[in-house]
């Protein structure tokens, strides 16, 4: 009989934002093939004999293929294992756990969508930016800066959404940005740019969207960062906090508190 496998979104850096469901997932795999972003704490959680395969995509070098991955999962699945498949954030959001699910419903495995907690809310709220915010931003967009099949429709983005999330588009930020601008969006908006979001790493820049990519390229600003577009952005001032080092060291631990920055 052909084993299971279950889609978990890893959550976007601090391991604590693992669901608990993911968690018990990974808890009883046999194994987990994660991806370059996953917390290394999170591998450590499961069971000592599982087999760990990492096929992450590092940016410029040689990688495992889709396709690849896509046969894995169901290899695995077909020697009768339960098999973790863990992805940073969610699945399904830039996660490509869409075109998984296809290959494993494909091939006749049961499977599970573990939805994570994607870094397109999770990065900016921890760097103090609401994506929403009453009186500031009743609506917000998750866009890609690079698209695989063709150009972004810029122009509905400019004009009819009060916050842009920018993922995947260090490289492209400053053409992005310049689209945006010409599609009618403000060059004084409120910017703000995060790297490593969620992690011990986690930098935050701020600026507007006609400076906001010459900030990060100063700054050396790489993968994996998110920028946030909107008036939003100034609510940092005010909601900036931090977590408390370590607190999720521990992930069976007490809940967890956070404290605010002075
Ligand atoms: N499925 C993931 C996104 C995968 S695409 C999710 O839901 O979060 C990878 C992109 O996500 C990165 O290029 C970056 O834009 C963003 N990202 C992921 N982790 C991040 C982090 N810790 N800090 C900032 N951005 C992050």
């Amino acid at each position: 009989m052909s084993g299971k496998v279950y889609l978990v979104g890893a959550g976007p850096g601090d391991p604590g934002l693992i669901t608990w469901k993911g968690l018990e997932a990974l808890r009883s795999c046999d194994v987990v093939i994660y991806d370059r972003l996953v917390a290394r704490e999170l591998l450590d959680e499961a069971p000592t004999q599982a087999t760990r395969i990492h096929a992450g995509k590092t940016p410029g070098a040689a990688s495992v293929s889709q396709e690849e991955i896509n046969a894995l999962l169901i290899g695995h699945a077909r020697g009768g294992v339960t098999v973790v498949r863990l992805k940073g954030g969610d699945p399904f959001v830039f996660g490509r756990g869409g075109e998984e699910a296809i290959a494993l419903a494909g091939a006749g495995i049961p499977f599970e969508v573990v939805p994570g907690v994607t870094s397109a809310t999770a990065v900016p709220a921890y760097a103090g930016i609401p994506v929403t915010h009453r009186g500031t931003a009743s609506s917000f967009a998750v866009v890609t800066g690079h698209r695989a099949d063709g150009g972004q429709r810029w122009n509905e983005l400019a004009r009819g959404v009060d916050t842009l999330v920018l993922m995947m588009g260090v490289a492209s930020l400053r053409s992005t940005t310049e689209e945006l601008i010409a599609a009618g969006r403000n060059p004084q908006e409120p910017a703000a740019v995060v790297e490593w979001g969620t992690t011990e790493r986690q930098r935050t820049l701020m600026g507007d969207l006609a400076s906001i990519a010459d900030i990060a390229a100063a700054a050396g600003i790489e993968s994996p960062a998110t920028t946030i577009i909107g008036n939003v952005a100034l609510l940092r001032n005010e909601i900036a906090w931090a977590p408390v080092a370590g607190s999720s060291a521990h992930l069976a631990a007490a809940p967890r508190t956070a404290r605010r920055t002075p």
